[in-house]
Protein backbone atom coordinates (compact mmCIF):
# COMPACT_ATOMS: atom_id res chain seq x y z
CA UNK A 1 0.00 0.00 0.00
CA UNK A 2 1.09 3.99 -0.70
CA UNK A 3 0.49 6.68 1.75
CA UNK A 4 1.03 10.48 0.52
CA UNK A 5 3.46 12.06 1.92
CA UNK A 6 1.98 15.62 2.89
CA UNK A 7 4.46 18.75 3.65
CA UNK A 8 4.85 19.67 7.18
CA UNK A 9 3.65 15.82 7.99
CA UNK A 10 0.10 17.51 8.07
CA UNK A 11 -1.59 14.29 7.09
CA UNK A 12 0.15 10.84 7.86
CA UNK A 13 -2.23 8.14 7.11
CA UNK A 14 -4.08 8.79 3.62
CA UNK A 15 -3.55 5.72 1.32
CA UNK A 16 -3.65 6.43 -2.18
CA UNK A 17 -6.32 5.50 -3.74
CA UNK A 18 -7.64 5.22 -7.61
CA UNK A 19 -5.65 7.21 -9.94
CA UNK A 20 -7.81 8.75 -12.69
CA UNK A 21 -6.26 10.57 -15.33
CA UNK A 22 -7.41 12.76 -17.84
CA UNK A 23 -6.05 13.18 -21.42
CA UNK A 24 -5.99 16.04 -23.66
CA UNK A 25 -7.31 18.87 -21.58
CA UNK A 26 -4.50 21.64 -22.89
CA UNK A 27 -5.75 22.33 -26.59
CA UNK A 28 -1.82 22.74 -27.50
CA UNK A 29 -1.13 19.34 -26.12
CA UNK A 30 -3.73 17.51 -27.76
CA UNK A 31 -2.61 19.13 -31.01
CA UNK A 32 1.28 17.93 -30.49
CA UNK A 33 -0.47 14.40 -30.46
CA UNK A 34 -2.27 14.89 -33.59
CA UNK A 35 -5.87 15.25 -31.60
CA UNK A 36 -8.87 17.26 -31.30
CA UNK A 37 -9.77 18.28 -27.52
CA UNK A 38 -12.73 15.87 -26.05
CA UNK A 39 -16.09 17.78 -25.90
CA UNK A 40 -16.25 15.82 -22.52
CA UNK A 41 -13.20 14.70 -20.26
CA UNK A 42 -11.51 11.51 -21.58
CA UNK A 43 -10.67 9.12 -18.85
CA UNK A 44 -7.99 6.59 -17.94
CA UNK A 45 -6.81 4.76 -14.89
CA UNK A 46 -3.56 4.31 -13.04
CA UNK A 47 -2.97 1.42 -10.54
CA UNK A 48 -1.35 2.59 -7.51
CA UNK A 49 1.32 0.78 -7.44
CA UNK A 50 3.01 2.82 -9.94
CA UNK A 51 3.44 5.41 -7.65
CA UNK A 52 7.37 6.90 -6.34
CA UNK A 53 7.86 9.93 -4.22
CA UNK A 54 10.79 12.97 -4.54
CA UNK A 55 14.24 11.73 -4.92
CA UNK A 56 13.06 8.11 -6.37
CA UNK A 57 13.50 6.96 -9.74
CA UNK A 58 11.57 5.86 -12.62
CA UNK A 59 12.29 2.73 -14.50
CA UNK A 60 12.41 1.98 -17.82
CA UNK A 61 11.07 -1.22 -18.65
CA UNK A 62 13.04 -3.38 -21.82
CA UNK A 63 9.58 -3.70 -23.64
CA UNK A 64 9.42 0.18 -24.26
CA UNK A 65 11.69 2.54 -26.55
CA UNK A 66 9.91 5.97 -25.93
CA UNK A 67 9.13 6.90 -22.58
CA UNK A 68 7.65 10.15 -22.10
CA UNK A 69 7.24 12.79 -19.66
CA UNK A 70 4.01 14.42 -18.44
CA UNK A 71 3.71 17.28 -16.20
CA UNK A 72 0.21 17.43 -14.48
CA UNK A 73 -1.73 19.31 -11.18
CA UNK A 74 -2.95 16.33 -9.11
CA UNK A 75 -5.99 16.59 -7.22
CA UNK A 76 -6.54 14.74 -3.52
CA UNK A 77 -9.76 13.83 -2.70
CA UNK A 78 -10.69 14.26 0.75
CA UNK A 79 -14.27 12.85 1.37
CA UNK A 80 -16.60 9.83 0.13
CA UNK A 81 -18.64 11.75 -2.80
CA UNK A 82 -20.60 10.90 -5.92
CA UNK A 83 -22.72 13.06 -8.09
CA UNK A 84 -21.43 16.55 -7.33
CA UNK A 85 -22.11 20.35 -8.49
CA UNK A 86 -19.71 21.75 -9.60
CA UNK A 87 -20.15 24.89 -7.12
CA UNK A 88 -19.75 22.35 -4.45
CA UNK A 89 -16.67 20.29 -5.98
CA UNK A 90 -13.69 21.58 -4.05
CA UNK A 91 -15.21 20.88 -0.74
CA UNK A 92 -14.43 17.38 -1.46
CA UNK A 93 -11.02 18.22 -2.48
CA UNK A 94 -8.19 17.53 0.69
CA UNK A 95 -5.03 19.05 -1.47
CA UNK A 96 -2.85 18.91 -4.39
CA UNK A 97 0.51 18.01 -5.50
CA UNK A 98 2.21 17.90 -9.00
CA UNK A 99 2.71 14.61 -10.91
CA UNK A 100 4.06 12.91 -13.46
CA UNK A 101 2.22 10.69 -16.07
CA UNK A 102 4.86 8.78 -17.22
CA UNK A 103 3.95 7.07 -20.84
CA UNK A 104 5.16 4.19 -22.72
CA UNK A 105 4.56 6.37 -25.54
CA UNK A 106 5.00 3.35 -28.77
CA UNK A 107 3.00 1.17 -26.74
CA UNK A 108 0.18 3.25 -26.27
CA UNK A 109 0.74 4.59 -30.44
CA UNK A 110 0.06 1.14 -30.78
CA UNK A 111 -3.48 0.91 -28.23
CA UNK A 112 -4.74 3.68 -29.95
CA UNK A 113 -4.87 2.19 -33.37
CA UNK A 114 -5.84 -0.73 -32.43
CA UNK A 115 -8.62 1.20 -29.79
CA UNK A 116 -7.07 -0.78 -27.17
CA UNK A 117 -6.93 0.74 -23.75
CA UNK A 118 -4.07 2.37 -22.44
CA UNK A 119 -3.44 0.49 -19.13
CA UNK A 120 -0.17 -0.89 -20.37
CA UNK A 121 1.60 1.90 -21.28
CA UNK A 122 0.44 4.30 -18.32
CA UNK A 123 0.58 1.19 -15.38
CA UNK A 124 4.13 0.24 -14.92
CA UNK A 125 5.78 0.28 -11.70
CA UNK A 126 7.69 3.98 -11.12
CA UNK A 127 5.11 5.36 -13.70
CA UNK A 128 3.33 7.74 -11.16
CA UNK A 129 5.81 9.97 -9.38
CA UNK A 130 4.51 12.50 -7.19
CA UNK A 131 5.54 15.24 -5.16
CA UNK A 132 4.67 16.01 -1.23
CA UNK A 133 1.21 16.72 -0.90
CA UNK A 134 -0.13 20.26 0.16
CA UNK A 135 -3.73 21.04 1.77
CA UNK A 136 -6.20 23.08 -0.30
CA UNK A 137 -6.16 26.11 2.02
CA UNK A 138 -2.30 26.97 0.47
CA UNK A 139 -4.00 27.28 -2.93
CA UNK A 140 -5.80 30.82 -3.60
CA UNK A 141 -7.01 29.71 -6.93
CA UNK A 142 -6.55 25.97 -8.00
CA UNK A 143 -7.63 27.01 -11.59
CA UNK A 144 -4.48 29.32 -12.21
CA UNK A 145 -0.52 27.72 -10.93
CA UNK A 146 1.93 27.69 -13.06
CA UNK A 147 3.19 24.15 -13.72
CA UNK A 148 6.31 23.68 -15.71
CA UNK A 149 9.19 20.45 -16.00
CA UNK A 150 12.97 20.73 -16.16
CA UNK A 151 14.69 17.56 -17.91
CA UNK A 152 18.54 17.84 -16.81
CA UNK A 153 18.18 21.79 -15.61
CA UNK A 154 16.04 22.40 -18.71
CA UNK A 155 12.56 23.69 -19.49
CA UNK A 156 10.40 21.30 -21.80
CA UNK A 157 7.13 21.94 -20.01
CA UNK A 158 5.89 25.49 -19.04
CA UNK A 159 2.35 26.61 -18.66
CA UNK A 160 -1.04 27.56 -16.23
CA UNK A 161 -3.62 25.29 -15.31
CA UNK A 162 -6.01 28.24 -16.92
CA UNK A 163 -5.33 26.88 -20.10
CA UNK A 164 -6.81 24.01 -19.40
CA UNK A 165 -10.12 23.49 -21.21
CA UNK A 166 -12.20 22.14 -18.19
CA UNK A 167 -11.71 23.51 -14.42
CA UNK A 168 -11.28 21.70 -11.59
CA UNK A 169 -14.55 21.75 -11.00
CA UNK A 170 -16.55 20.78 -13.81
CA UNK A 171 -13.57 17.70 -13.68
CA UNK A 172 -14.70 16.69 -9.91
CA UNK A 173 -18.44 16.89 -11.37
CA UNK A 174 -17.91 14.82 -14.17
CA UNK A 175 -16.23 11.68 -12.63
CA UNK A 176 -18.38 11.79 -9.67
CA UNK A 177 -21.22 11.16 -12.16
CA UNK A 178 -19.39 7.87 -13.16
CA UNK A 179 -17.71 6.86 -10.05
CA UNK A 180 -17.71 7.40 -6.66
CA UNK A 181 -14.67 9.08 -5.31
CA UNK A 182 -13.09 8.19 -1.79
CA UNK A 183 -10.77 9.56 0.43
CA UNK A 184 -7.14 9.32 -1.23
CA UNK A 185 -8.39 8.91 -4.56
CA UNK A 186 -5.89 11.27 -7.22
CA UNK A 187 -7.18 13.06 -9.74
CA UNK A 188 -4.43 14.12 -12.64
CA UNK A 189 -5.75 16.82 -14.86
CA UNK A 190 -4.10 15.90 -17.72
CA UNK A 191 -0.53 17.38 -19.38
CA UNK A 192 -0.04 20.92 -21.11
CA UNK A 193 2.52 20.82 -24.48
CA UNK A 194 6.14 19.57 -24.36
CA UNK A 195 6.01 15.91 -23.88
CA UNK A 196 9.04 14.71 -24.81
CA UNK A 197 10.72 11.44 -24.63
CA UNK A 198 13.15 10.43 -21.19
CA UNK A 199 16.35 8.95 -21.27
CA UNK A 200 18.02 6.68 -18.10
CA UNK A 201 20.25 9.17 -16.26
CA UNK A 202 17.80 12.30 -16.95
CA UNK A 203 17.15 14.09 -13.93
CA UNK A 204 13.40 15.58 -14.10
CA UNK A 205 12.16 18.17 -11.90
CA UNK A 206 8.71 19.79 -11.72
CA UNK A 207 6.95 22.50 -10.11
CA UNK A 208 3.43 23.84 -9.01
CA UNK A 209 3.59 27.27 -8.68
CA UNK A 210 6.45 27.87 -5.71
CA UNK A 211 4.08 25.15 -3.63
CA UNK A 212 4.99 21.88 -4.67
CA UNK A 213 8.46 20.39 -6.34
CA UNK A 214 9.18 17.05 -7.36
CA UNK A 215 12.64 15.46 -8.34
CA UNK A 216 13.02 12.08 -9.52
CA UNK A 217 15.62 10.72 -12.06
CA UNK A 218 15.53 7.87 -14.56
CA UNK A 219 17.26 4.28 -14.59
MG1 LIG B 1 -1.31 12.52 -18.90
Amino acid sequence: MVYYKFQNNEIEDLKVGKIICLARTYKKHAKEMRSEVPKEPLLFLKPSSSVIFNNESIIIPSITKDVHHEVELGVIIGSRCSKIKKKDALENVLGYLVALDITARDIQSIAKKNGWPWSIAKGFDTFCPISDAVLKERIVNVNNLDLSLKVNGEIRQKSNTNNMVFTVEEIIEYISNIMTLEPGDLILTGTPEGVNQIKKEDILESKLDEICSLRVNVK
